[in-house]
């Protein structure tokens, strides 16, 4: 078989051949036919993850075609095509499993996290965790529901009967969301990086009842929000849109640091909560639905040997609508940071924007009218290379540009150690 394999986090996923394995009692050996790739995969590539398992195959939005099954498996046999999502087994006996609460589970497994998933040619899933799929739909448009349209469909549980419903991130989750909202009936507004128009425009297509930058407040209160960008400070920011009583669900797996904010935001019995993994249930729920009423997935195929391209144009501002070139530099100069022990985010040309995180460094220049805060959908650490201003185009390609905001310390390009924990990693 052929693997994707993540060797060393932060660094690139390496192209290996390997034995297809025999799947054990209550498994089944699934060949993929397709595998999305997920913003959690660029958490568990980047080492942000708790906890994470190397070497470790990534990917946990899978659609294939079982081949084989392990002793005791019944209800499954080879051919059929099933999915198989982020949740790989739960122990069945601790107290989060007795509530039927599984998702919660102390002793969980999660597939492409910390047992071997789909970027490769064959994957081993828990039969009792595999979801029978449609044998004559499109296994490419299947995949981004497993992971996507699940944890967008729980968060969408999550925020209750919302009318006016706000999406912070217009990703991959917030894209099938909307099409869930708008068969529903209710009004969606998505808030993406500001200027960032390929994603605005989207939703729009999508029938967005508004789109903007999240820096932007709706024409509207928004009865509930959901943020799918693992950004903190979107968290002030949605809680500053939802009327009173409303409530903002935290979709992602990791956020940047949530800054401290005024206790009005949450005054006047607004919620925030946060939807963490997945159930069977709603797998079942959700795929039952999305065969109903026709979900579709936009789409951008790529080689199994391309995955860390894949990965890179997933970072990228604007991916979803088709356009990976506007991350400055592209993606061959993507900012990746090997995270140091104390889990700062560092890299030799990267300068975190956050004056809290790096104290004592000068801030000069144009840069300085810029607060990482006036981004709010740029993780802090994330930041572009000095050099490059603020609107308009860069500086030395005359290249347009939409996204950026930085300071640039006096006379360096370069922080060689975490002023955090002293690391020189
Ligand atoms: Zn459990
Ligand atoms: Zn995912």
């Amino acid at each position: 078989m052929q693997a994707m394999v993540l060797h060393r986090t932060g660094r690139d996923l390496r192209f290996e051949e390997r034995d297809i394995p025999s799947p054990g009692p209550g498994e089944v050996r699934v060949r993929v036919e397709a595998c999305a790739v997920c913003r959690t995969d660029l958490h568990v590539v980047d080492g942000e993850l708790p906890d994470q398992r190397v070497p470790i195959v990534p990917g946990h939005e899978i659609v294939g075609i079982v081949e084989a099954a392990g002793s005791g498996v019944a209800g499954i046999a080879p051919g059929t095509r099933v999915g198989v999502a982020w949740l790989a087994g739960t122990c069945g006996v601790c107290a989060y499993c007795r509530e039927d609460r599984e998702n919660l589970c102390e002793s969980a497994a999660f597939t492409g996290h910390t047992r071997d998933g789909g970027f490769a040619s064959h994957v081993i899933a828990d039969a009792a965790y595999v979801f029978p799929l449609p044998p004559d739909a499109d296994p490419v448009k299947l995949a981004p529901l497993m992971c996507a349209g699940l944890i967008g469909w729980r968060c969408l549980r999550a925020l209750g009967a919302a009318r006016n419903v706000g999406l912070y991130g217009f990703g991959a989750a917030a894209h099938l969301v909307a099409q869930v909202l708008r068969w529903e009936g209710r009004a969606f507004h998505a808030f993406t990086r500001p200027g960032d128009e390929q994603s605005q425009a989207l939703a729009r297509s999508l029938g967005a009842a508004w789109a903007g930058g999240s820096d932007a407040l709706p024409p509207v209160p928004l009865d509930g929000a959901i943020i799918f960008a693992p950004v903190g400070s979107l968290v002030p920011a949605a809680l500053g849109a939802v009327r009173k009583g409303g409530r903002v669900v935290c979709g992602g797996i990791h956020m940047s640091d949530i800054p401290s904010m005024p206790y009005r935001l949450l005054w006047g019995e607004r919620e925030l909560v946060s939807v963490a993994n997945l159930t069977r249930r709603d797998g079942r729920e959700f795929l039952e639905l999305a065969g109903r009423i026709g979900i579709a997935p936009k789409t951008t195929p790529y080689a199994l040997r391309d995955a860390n391209r894949a990965l890179d144009d997933l970072r990228s501002p604007g991916a979803m609508a088709g356009n990976s070139s506007n991350w400055p530099g592209g993606s061959a100069s993507r900012p990746r940071r090997p995270p140091t022990p104390c889990g700062t985010p560092t890299a030799r040309w990267t300068i975190c924007a956050h004056p809290a995180r790096w104290p004592g460094i000068p801030r000069t220049g144009r840069a300085d009218r810029h607060r990482a805060q006036d981004d709010p959908l740029r993780p802090a650490g994330r930041q572009p290379r000095a050099g490059r201003s603020a609107a308009g185009t860069d500086r030395r390609r005359g290249r347009p540009r939409s996204l950026t905001v930085f300071f640039a310390p006096a006379g360096r390009r370069r922080i060689a150690a975490c002023p955090t924990c002293g690391s020189r990693r």
